[in-house]
């Protein structure tokens, strides 16, 4: 997500200081939910307002776009949303094994030069990092608009060890639009015409 500096962006994160996890003892109580790429937090919100016994934890790489979606969670007073300033590859800093019952991945950058696969964050080496955090029988949630990743992410998540389910193709003309919360991106995306693919990848039972 391209986003331009922000003024006094160091003075508005401290403000928002209660909502931000700077160190792995100040991480909500497991299991939680987490959503990696939350942007500016739109989904992250209108999710924990939905179930208000779920702690929500959301990690974003870029601190001016995690502002804006920690300035929404203050503003709004939703107490069970937590962040992390954080890169993917670093989940096991904050997240012991079986502590996450379900990840959501939204819009994650397709990165679709073929040299780049390994950046995307459905490649096979970020599904083992997930794998150790997920609880037994949790599952990833990937919604995206991008064909191209979310064919590869297909392939990697049954590579991995995860069963496919509830997919598809069209998920605002699915069954599965009903509970569907729109993010940024999506609302974007399916305005400019472009169906949206989702699917469900779950731990197989037994899979270590
Ligand atoms: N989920 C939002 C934003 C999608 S854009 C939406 O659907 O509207 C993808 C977001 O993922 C960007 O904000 C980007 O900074 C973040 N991101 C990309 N790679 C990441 C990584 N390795 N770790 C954490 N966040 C990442």
């Amino acid at each position: 997500m391209r986003m331009r500096k922000k003024r006094h962006g160091a003075e508005r994160i401290a403000l928002c200081a209660d909502f931000i996890v700077h160190e792995a003892s100040e991480m909500p109580p497991f299991p939680c939910e987490l959503e990696i790429g939350c942007g500016k937090g739109a989904f992250i919100c209108e999710c924990a307002k939905r179930h208000p016994s779920v702690d929500f934890v959301a990690m974003e790489k870029i601190p001016d776009v995690l502002l804006l979606a920690a300035e929404k969670v203050k503003g709004m007073q939703i107490p069970n949303v937590r962040f992390i300033v954080g890169d993917a590859k670093n989940l096991r800093d904050y997240f012991p094994e079986k502590s996450v019952n379900r990840i959501y991945l939204n819009f994650s950058d397709p990165w679709p030069k073929s040299g780049h696969y390994k950046r995307r964050l459905t490649y096979r080496g970020f599904l083992e990092i997930y794998r150790e955090i997920l609880t037994d029988g949790g599952e990833i949630v990937f919604k995206t608009d991008n064909r191209g990743l979310f064919d590869f992410s297909l392939g990697e998540f049954s590579a991995s060890g995860f069963e496919l389910r509830d997919m598809t193709y069209d998920l605002h003309n699915s069954p599965f639009s009903a509970d569907n919360i729109e993010t940024e991106y999506e609302k974007i995306f399916s305005e400019k015409g472009f169906s949206i693919n989702r699917v469900v990848a779950k731990l197989k039972n037994g899979v270590e």
